[in-house]
């Protein structure tokens, strides 16, 4: 049976202990609930705990405090717009079946197929070609019908990224832009009901950051993944978030949970005009759409710096 995947971020906080024994609090008291199919942008400034939010989600250490859990629901219906119109479970009125209904949660311990995390540097493995680095999670597909699915998603995604005419050369023999291409598609041939981005496009040229948001946006509308997506920019948080939250450091701490309407993909090629209201938002000291009166904007961040470990 089809079934929607909530993530449940719970009161989680986490503290590093230091090479020097300084003791840094990355996250303090983070609680969130992820609906299925919505982009939500995490934005910043370095430090704030983006990263390890986004690692701690993926199962890569259990938090200091608090859970993660993933909380699976029958689909209740196929509609899965991405708005925010629908956020509510509305399951108790679900009419199927009683014993088919109970959503089952359980916390997040370590990493699964569930949830693909693509990382700001492509991870493609150097020895294979761009389609069998694409095509590799369905080598490990534990049946035919999975693998033949994952097969045949590797193949609509090159097309979709645009490399289908890349796809035997080798990942050094492609630009950085393609390369994060690659390790995209990789990442969703898998399949996976969340994917976790951090900072995947701020290493590369602003030209073909703007052509790969695009693409990302078009590619969800396909399976309508969640998406966690963690930038420094205010601008592309805007632009591709359903939800943006903000963040600030020292304590690492959420500062405003704001949902942003839904950018349509014919938008896209409006972009001066969605910075434009997103900037103008941000120099009143308040995003566009805000709905939390209480919390306040921060000023436009400073870049990460490039050493910071991400
Ligand atoms: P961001 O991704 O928002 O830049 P991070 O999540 O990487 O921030 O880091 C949050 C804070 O936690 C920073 O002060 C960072 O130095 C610290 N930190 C992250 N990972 C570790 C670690 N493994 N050991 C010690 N401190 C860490
Ligand atoms: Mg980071």
């Amino acid at each position: 049976m089809a079934t929607t995947t909530t993530l449940k971020v719970n009161n989680v906080g986490q503290t590093f202990t230091t090479n020097t024994g300084q003791r840094v609090e990355a996250l303090r008291n983070v609680t969130l609930d992820i609906p299925p199919g919505q982009i939500m942008t995490l934005v910043g400034p370095s430090g704030c705990g983006k990263s390890t939010l986004l690692k701690i989600i993926a199962g890569f250490f259990p938090p200091s405090h608090g859970t993660v859990s993933v909380l699976d629901s029958p689909a209740a219906s196929p509609r899965r717009t991405g708005s925010n119109a629908d956020l509510g479970s509305g399951s108790q009125f679900h009419r199927e079946p009683k014993a088919t209904m109970s959503p089952t949660e359980h916390i997040i311990t370590e990493p699964g197929p569930d949830r693909g995390v693509v990382f700001q540097q492509p991870t493609l493995f150097p020895w294979l070609s761009v389609r069998d680095n694409v095509q590799l999670a369905s080598e490990f597909a534990k049946d035919t019908e999975l693998h033949d699915a994952q097969r045949n998603k590797a193949t609509q995604l090159l097309d979709l990224v645009g490399l289908s005419n890349a796809a035997e050369r080798y990942p050094h023999e492609l630009s950085g832009g393609m390369q994060q291409r690659a390790q995209i598609a990789r990442v969703l041939a898998s399949m996976p009901k969340t994917v976790l981005m951090d900072e995947p496009f701020s290493a590369l040229d602003p030209f073909t950051r703007e052509q790969l948001q695009a693409e990302l946006l078009r590619i969800w509308h396909q399976d309508q993944p969640t998406i966690i997506f963690v930038t420094h920019s205010v601008e592309e948080a805007i632009l591709l978030g359903h939800r943006v939250i903000v963040m600030a450091a020292n304590p690492g701490r959420i500062l405003a949970d704001v949902h942003a309407e839904h950018i349509a993909i014919e938008h896209l090629d409006d972009r001066e005009s969605i910075t434009a209201t997103g900037k103008a938002a941000t120099s009143r000291g308040y995003p566009a759409h805000q709905q939390s009166s209480a919390a306040s904007f921060p000023q436009p961040f400073e870049p990460e710096a490039p050493l910071n470990g991400n």
